[in-house]
Parts: structure tokens; C-alpha cells; sequence
């Protein structure tokens, strides 16, 4: 049934009260009935309609029918949400077709990456959750959030659900997911020319979703903060960057204690340091951003040596 509909067709399905009604009514009656660990509940006809105001029985049986093949599946135990079902009511429930309320802007900790100055704030801006610096005016960084993210956090809590959204962004790239859609990623190592980033790091990593079209670049020094090595390696130093934002990486970049460089070419490598006093993390990446080597070193009269 849905493969002959269009996606005009599949919008205008949405365009009657009582099939968004329906929608709604089996999130809420699944929420209600189900049991804990039974996973999702198949709801029969007769359930269905007693969650929905519909004049009769034929007019459920119609709109369940419209419904079913794109938003709805039906089986022998009834009806339940396909993905597109699941999604749609997920963001009518959650009412992120809204405006977000506004926020900031907001000093938040770290230094700016292009002058060094801790004179960030945050704000937003549209649906990105943006931080500025107020000494430079250059725009750091920038996520997209979602109106219910800023619902339902006061300012604190906003600020660390968008450090840990970037950390679990940053881990679905890493592994050639895109967040978006879930499809496969493709990730490109790119030497920007006048990159204005700090001479540490001349390298950025584009990782581009040909189905969704999402496109995410970072620093190529940042694209390995969250692989299990680094991970590992400042957690033994005390320190859990699962837990920071992108704009706190940017002293060891200012500073020149994180850094990148080609190593070879054809086929091209490149190699990122992360130091921390005395000790640093290696890792070495093939031209797809995939880390293919790590070591820790320790440096020694000046030198690095394998620790
Ligand atoms: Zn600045
Ligand atoms: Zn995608």
C-alpha cells in the first residue's frame, strides 16, 4: 500500500483531526497497557476505540485503514506504530513543532578556539544551540537541540544535556552512523586552506549522510576524543570527557597540547597527539577518519617514548 503513495500522499494522510487523534490515542493507550518488558503492544480495534472520540465503529474502521501500511502496521493481535508512525508521534507528543523558549545568552566555562579568551556565552539560535565569543564575536560552536530539550531543562541542566548529546553525537560518527537517520556515514579527512583554527590541528573531518543529507565536520583533533583509547586515557588522569562539551577541547587546541599532522601519503595517514602533562595518547587514522594504531607515550628529555 505505501509504496504506491507519495510523499504528499503520506503528509495528507496527517491532515484529518481524527487519524492524528488515533495516532496519539495508541501512544498513550501502548504507554498505559503495556507491561514492563512485553515491548510494544499490539492494540486491538476495540482498544483503540475506546482512547479515541470517534462517532462509530465504521469511521475508526475507515481512518484505521487510511492509517495502516504507513503509519500503523496490523497483524493478527491488532494494530501497532510503524517507524514513521513511531516518529511522527514522538513529535506530536513531545511538540517539537514548536518555537524552543529562549535562552541565554549565558556564560558557559572554556576558551574561545581562535583567541584563547574565556568569554563564552551561550544562546539560542533557532534550533541550534549556539556559543559565541564575546571577545572575537566568531561564532565556536554550534548543535542543533529540540524545543522539548529546552523545555524541560532549566539553564544548567540545558547546558550539560547539550555536552552529552555532543559526546554521544561524536560516538555515533565515530562508528559511521549517522545520528539523524541511523544510515551509514562516509567520513573525509579535508586540509581546509585558511582554516582559522590554531596551527595545531589544519584538519577537519567531514562525515556527509547521502540519504539524509546531514553533513557534520569537527577538527580532526576532536574526532578521536571519544574513541576508547582517549576515553581511557583521561580517564586514568581524572578526567571523563564523555562529560564535556565541544567548547571545553578547546584550550589543549589553542594551547597546542592537542594536535594533528599527515604522517604519509598514498595511502594517507594521519596521526593525532593528545598530551597531558607529561603523557599523551597517539592515534593514528586512515584516510576514512578510522583509527587504526594507538599508543601511549611518555615524554622524556624532551623526547615521547612508548610508556
Ligand atoms: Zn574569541
Ligand atoms: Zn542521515
Amino acid at each position: 500500500m505505501t509504496e504506491n503513495y507519495s510523499v504528499t500522499d503520506i503528509f495528507r494522510l496527517l491532515a484529518d483531526d481524527t487519524r492524528v487523534d488515533i495516532l496519539r490515542a495508541v501512544a498513550v493507550a501502548q504507554y498505559e497497557l503495556e507491561e514492563v518488558g512485553s515491548g510494544s503492544t499490539e492494540l486491538a480495534f476495540s482498544e483503540i476505540y475506546d482512547y479515541v472520540e470517534v462517532e462509530n465503529t465504521s469511521k475508526l474502521s475507515y481512518h484505521l485503514s487510511e492509517l495502516t501500511g504507513t503509519y500503523l502496521r496490523k497483524s493478527d493481535d491488532g494494530y501497532s506504530l510503524t517507524h514513521a508512525g513511531e516518529r511522527i508521534v514522538r513529535f506530536i507528543l513531545s511538540g517539537n513543532y514548536q518555537q524552543p523558549d529562549s535562552f541565554g545568552p549565558k556564560p558557559v566555562e572554556g576558551v574561545c578556539v581562535f583567541c584563547g579568551e574565556e568569554a563564552l556565552e551561550a544562546f539560542l539560535s533557532h534550533q541550534f544551540f549556539r556559543i559565541d565569543c564575546s571577545a572575537c564575536e566568531k561564532p565556536v560552536t554550534g548543535q542543533p537541540i529540540t524545543p522539548a530539550q529546552v523545555k524541560t531543562h532549566d539553564d544548567n541542566a540545558l547546558i550539560q544535556s547539550v555536552k552529552r548529546q555532543s559526546a554521544e553525537v561524536a560516538k555515533q560518527l565515530r562508528i559511521g552512523m549517522c545520528p539523524e537517520c541511523g544510515a551509514h556515514l562516509s567520513a573525509d579527512i579535508i586540509e581546509v586552506p585558511g582554516n582559522p583554527l590554531p596551527d595545531a590541528d589544519s584538519f577537519l573531518v567531514t562525515s556527509t549522510c547521502e540519504e539524509c543529507l546531514r553533513e557534520y565536520n569537527s577538527p580532526l583533533t576532536y574526532s578521536v576524543v571519544h574513541h576508547p583509547a582517549s576515553i581511557a586515557f583521561h580517564w586514568d588522569r581524572g578526567v571523563d570527557v564523555s562529560s564535556q562539551g565541544i567548547w571545553e577541547f578547546n584550550e589543549h587546541l589553542y594551547k597546542g597540547d592537542w594536535t594533528s599532522e599527515q604522517i604519509e601519503s598514498n595511502p594517507d595517514e594521519y596521526e593525532v597527539v593528545l598530551r597531558h602533562e607529561r603523557d599523551a595518547v597517539r592515534l593514528v587514522l586512515d584516510s576514512t577518519a578510522t583509527v587504526i594504531r594507538t599508543e601511549r607515550v611518555r615524554r622524556e628529555n624532551g623526547e615521547f617514548h612508548r610508556s
